[in-house]
Parts: structure tokens; C-alpha cells; sequence
């Protein structure tokens, strides 16, 4: 058994029991292995486990990849994008996670009308309230959404956080709630070009406290790579 066979082993046991424990379906979770930094064929070791979402921060190293690979794969980007590289990643991934402002959202809608195709999207919030950290304040986020509703080749389907970095995941299940009660209330405002289907948040670190508390969505990399080492690059 390969180490990354053994940790999605793990990994997949540990989520069918956050599951069990909240009364939910493990179907109703989508696991993203969060493969940045992470060479080509760590992802093939993962696609051979049955991965077939993956998750990359940046936008050069996720269409690098997506090059590389012949096989159909639902690429997520998950980092913070700048404008000017939206362009690059267009059509090809299943779903950006990481929209904080309708003038980026609006630079999808233009380069996704060019392409003639549908972009789905999730809406960073920051619910922690870190100021190093992306994401729509909690309090303008009605205004956003119904900003970027509004735009017809881009499509809501829900919102992403990133908790902050604690020892104890415990520590960040009052934020993991916080974002639930958000996309409970903006569901309940029945926005046209919104569903509020997907909450992407839980990394290595707290993904079971994220899906006790509603995560349809977890982003796991060292969990399943094992550490990165940024200075290889
Ligand atoms: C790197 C990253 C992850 C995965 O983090 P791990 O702690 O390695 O699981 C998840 N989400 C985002 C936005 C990331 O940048």
C-alpha cells in the first residue's frame, strides 16, 4: 500500500464518521485532495485510489496540471485569483471557490461569454474576521451575491471559508456555524442564479469538526500528500 493510498484510506474513514455522528450521508460530502505544490504523479496515485477532484491555489500550476493530464478530472481552484489570470482558467475547472468581489466576479462573466460557457462559482467569506485572510465580510455578503447574481454566465452555488489556523479544530466550530447559518439565510432569500447547495470549508487540520457542522465541501491536502515543502520549488 503507497502512503497516499493508506492516508485517503484514513482520511475516508474519518469523514464516513464526522458524517455518521452529525446524521448525515457520506454522499454528501465531496472530498477535494488538495494537490498544490504536489507533483503530477502524486494526483495519479490519488486517481488510481478513485480521486477525482482536486484542488489548486494557483492558476498557473493548476492549468500546468490540467495540461498534463489526459483523463477528465473536476479541478477546483481554491486560492485567491487575480483578474488578470481569469482568463487562463476558464472552462476548465469545475468550480472556483475563492470569488470575494463582484469586479473579479465580473471579469469571470466576460472572459466566461467570450468562451460561451457557464462558470460556477462559491463566495470566499471571511467569517473569522482575519484581516490576512480573502473573503466578503459577513455582513456585506447579501449585497454581493445579489450583485453577482445578477450576471448571467456565473453561477453561485454556495460559499467557502478558510478557518483559521488553530491547534484545536474545536476552536473553529463556532465559525464553521456561522457559515452555515449564513447559507441558511441567504438560501431563505430565494435569489434568482443562486443556490446555496455547497459549503466548502475543513482542511487537514478540522475537516470532521467542518462536516459535523455542515461542510458539503472539504479541502484536504497534507492530510493525503503529507507536508509540502515550498522551498523544492
Ligand atoms: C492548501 C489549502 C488547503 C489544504 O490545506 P491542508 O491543511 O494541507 O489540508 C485547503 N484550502 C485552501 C484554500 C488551501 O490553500
Amino acid at each position: 500500500m503507497t502512503d497516499i493510498e493508506y492516508n485517503l484510506s484514513v482520511v475516508e474513514e474519518r469523514i464516513a464518521a464526522a458524517a455518521k455522528r452529525a446524521g448525515r450521508l457520506r454522499e454528501e460530502i465531496t472530498l477535494v485532495a488538495v494537490s498544490k505544490t504536489k507533483p503530477v504523479s502524486a494526483i495519479r496515485e490519488a486517481m488510481r485510489c478513485g480521486i477525482r477532484d482536486f484542488g489548486e491555489n494557483k492558476v498557473q500550476e493548476l492549468t500546468e496540471k490540467y495540461e498534463q493530464i489526459a483523463e477528465p478530472l473536476r479541478w477546483h481552484l481554491i486560492g485567491h485569483l487575480q483578474r488578470n489570470k481569469v482568463k487562463y482558467i476558464i472552462g476548465r475547472t469545475v468550480l472556483i471557490h475563492s470569488v470575494d468581489s463582484f469586479r473579479l466576479a465580473a471579469q469571470i462573466e466576460e472572459e466566461a461569454a467570450k468562451k460561451d460557457c457557464d462558470c460556477d462559482i462559491l463566495i470566499e467569506v471571511n467569517v473569522s474576521g482575519e484581516e490576512s485572510k480573502f473573503g466578503v465580510a459577513p455582513e456585506n455578503l447579501t449585497a454581493v451575491v445579489s450583485d453577482i447574481a445578477k450576471l448571467s454566465h456565473v453561477h453561485i452555488r454556495g460559499l467557502m471559508t478558510v478557518a483559521p489556523f488553530v491547534e484545536d479544530p474545536e476552536e473553529n466550530r463556532s465559525y464553521f456555524k456561522k457559515m452555515h447559518d449564513l447559507l441558511i439565510d441567504i438560501k431563505s432569500k430565494n435569489i434568482d442564479n443562486v443556490t446555496m447547495e455547497a459549503l466548502s470549508m475543513g482542511m487537514s487540520n478540522d475537516y470532521e469538526v467542518a462536516i459535523e457542522e455542515g461542510a458539503t465541501i472539504v479541502r484536504i491536502g497534507t492530510s493525503i500528500f503529507g507536508e509540502r515543502n515550498y522551498f523544492k520549488e
